[in-house]
């Protein structure tokens, strides 16, 4: 974001209106933001504008999800519009409260073929818990599929389901053509501009509360870096004015410090404008407070009170981060150590307020817990891309012990919102695996050749099951989940059946082997790559790992078959992303991820050592029974 030039402008509550943005992916947020910056005249002609404004950050683009929420703003009728991004998945839980807490309003942007989507639902049962007022819009009305009215119908029902008052359920309509830039009151009303939208916001979602002339108060919704100036806060001021250079006490539960404002910022468009002061209403983002963090409130030095702390989710999934021990460890990262982790982990836990970092009895393990595995996966994809190592073990959901009005203790575990569209000749299948993984049918219907399907499913049950849906419906079906909540325990889901193929020694995997391995399961690397003793090259065939050479080469008799004729054969190897990989792992696995490669590994690596510790548990277990 780029810094603009100091404003003498002075605004208060009333110049203002802050409102939320949310969507499903791909609903068409971005280009509806896109569209109402460039018609109130945001951007100037001479200026570049990148096609989807919102999404800086690269993994966002690659995975179309927003992960940190932005602010933006727009001026219209005398008017400032705030305008929040919202992050529109549960598994950044603690965000969504924290980013809506500073709006009174929210867009509620739906496609008009799709429908509300799980996403949908989820940010949007939030915004109503938190009374904020309603704007429903209707977008991609252009396409040819589009069937707005059921789509106003469906989200009515949403409101009512959700619990809305009924304020709520009286929000405005607009539809819209994101893409041309159109608002429209009716779907064919033939509006040539973005007008409509903007009227709405301003004539349904009121000016934000509070005293500009009383003690400074602010609470800490979010955290920014910028290599310049470090840390940077921002929230909405709740009261008072705030001023460059001002003292200030920062409250943290019962503790208070004090502080001193340094540069004062404001949103203007797409950048961030110095100010010399602001008052309550306005969104600012404040340097120089240097150990300030997330929940915490900024207040007058003579005023100390401090803001009801943001609410925050309980993780529901774990995974162990662990120092890379394997083989290759060093090759491809920079950052090996437990230090290096533990300092990596502590800085996350700094703005990523849904995560849990304990110690294990290992100075070289810890245990993550966050919101799911996107949340998890998206900051290990983040630590490998500046040049971390590590090893991660299995995922593992969260369960609770509950105590039942009988004094019966419960066992209770994470429950998903699942929502499926798959082709009609995929639907027997889908079914047949969602029954074994302990799913519950909410809804289904067919459209057009499709089936969608609602469910609500142990998030159990979700792991492997998506690398597993997207091969059997050849890329065809479509699958998204939320959190639903903590729910009665379902009972046993079988886990992966088949064996691991485990390199045997180390060594550069030959063609020669492959091939003439190939009948033992689907290999994970091709000719050349090297392996280390213990390292999971495969999946076997059958339900016992197996341990095999890799990297045997063809005798000098063998010369005369041709070494091409068997490359040409082999099989291209199943190459796994992270999500799979963290997926396919069972408990005595792990995912060995460097800047450069996602290995799998066994954690014992030495094979007569594994062989031992395998009898140890089988002797174990028959104790037992
Ligand atoms: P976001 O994920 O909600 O931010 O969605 P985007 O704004 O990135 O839009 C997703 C896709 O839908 C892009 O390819 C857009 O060009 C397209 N899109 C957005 N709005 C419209 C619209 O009104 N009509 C049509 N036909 N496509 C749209």
């Amino acid at each position: 974001m780029s810094i603009g030039t100091p404003s003498e402008t002075k605004i208060g509550p009333s110049d203002l209106r802050n409102v939320a943005i949310i969507a499903h992916v791909d609903h068409g947020k971005t280009t509806l933001v896109d569209a109402l910056l460039r018609q109130t005249g945001t951007f100037r002609t001479n200026e570049r504008v990148v096609e989807r404004v919102m999404d800086s950050n690269d993994l966002e683009r690659e995975r179309g999800i927003t992960i940190l929420a932005k602010n933006t703003s727009i001026r219209y009728r005398d008017l400032k519009i705030n305008i929040v991004d919202t992050p529109g998945h549960a598994d950044f839980g603690g965000e969504v409260e924290r980013i809506l807490s500073m709006v009174d309003g929210a867009l509620l942007v739906v496609d008009a073929f799709e429908g509300p989507m799980p996403q949908t639902r989820f940010v949007l049962s939030k915004a109503l818990a938190q009374k904020l007022k309603p704007v429903v819009v209707i977008n991609k009305i252009d396409r040819p599929d589009a069937r707005p009215a059921e789509v106003v119908d469906e989200v009515l029902d949403l409101f009512i389901a959700l619990g809305a008052d009924e304020e709520q359920i009286d929000f405005p309509i607009i539809y819209s053509d994101a893409r041309r830039g159109t608002a429209h009151l009716a779907p064919d009303d033939g509006n040539e501009d973005i007008k409509p939208l903007l009227d709405a916001i301003v004539e349904t979602v009121p000016s934000p509360s509070g005293d500009p002339g009383g003690p400074f108060q602010m609470v800490i919704s979010n955290l920014d870096y910028d290599e310049y100036v470090g840390r940077i806060i921002i929230g909405r001021i709740a009261r008072g004015t705030v001023r460059t250079g001002m003292n200030v006490t920062i409250c943290r539960e019962d503790k208070t410090r004090p502080a001193k404002v340094g540069k004062l910022y404001t949103f203007e468009g797409l950048k961030r404008l110095e100010v010399p002061e602001a008052s309550a209403g306005e969104i600012v983002a404040l340097m120089g407070l240097l150990d300030a963090g997330i929940g915490d409130t900024v207040t007058d030095p003579e005023h100390p009170e401090a803001l009801p702390p943001i609410t925050v989710e309980e993780p529901t999934l774990s995974m162990t981060f662990r120092v890379n021990d394997s083989p290759f460890a060093g090759r491809e990262g920079t950052y090996l150590t437990s230090r290096h982790l533990r300092d990596r982990l502590d800085r996350e836990l700094e703005s990523n307020v849904a995560l849990r970092v304990e110690e294990t009895d290992s100075p070289d393990a810890f245990v993550v817990s966050g919101r799911g595995e996107l949340h998890l996966s998206i900051l290990i994809e983040n630590m490998r891309r500046e040049g971390y190592e590590m090893g991660v073990s299995k995922p593992k959901v969260i369960f609770k012990q509950e105590t039942g009005p009988d004094g019966r203790k419960k066992l209770l575990e994470p429950l998903e919102d699942l929502v499926i569209d798959v082709p009609e000749e995929y639907l027997g299948r889908t079914m047949e695996h969602l029954g074994t993984r302990r799913g519950e049918l909410t809804n289904m219907h067919a459209r057009g050749g499709r089936v969608r399907i609602d469910e609500i499913i142990p998030a159990r049950g979700l792991i492997g099951f998506r690398s597993d849906f997207l091969t059997y419906t050849k890329g065809y079906g479509l699958m998204y989940h939320i959190f639903h909540g903590y729910g009665e325990h379902r009972g046993s889901i079988p886990e992966r059946r088949s064996g691991s193929l485990v390199a045997w020694e180390r060594g550069t995997a030959t063609a020669y082997a492959l091939s003439h391995l190939e009948d033992r399961g689907i290999f994970f690397l091709g000719p050349g790559e090297d392996v280390y003793e213990g390292m999971i090259v495969g999946e076997a065939t059958r339900d016992k790992d197996i341990d095999l050479n890799v990297g045997k080469k063809k005798h000098a008799t063998n010369v005369r078959s041709s070494t091409g004729e068997e490359l040409v054969r082999l099989t291209p190897p199943r190459r796994l992303s992270l999500e799979q990989a963290l997926e396919f792992i069972n408990e005595d696995e792990l995912v060995e991820v460097t800047p450069k490669a996602i290995r799998l590994r066994k954690k014992i690596l030495n094979r007569h050592t594994r062989r031992e510790a395998r009898h140890e548990v089988y002797v174990g277990e028959s104790d037992e029974s």
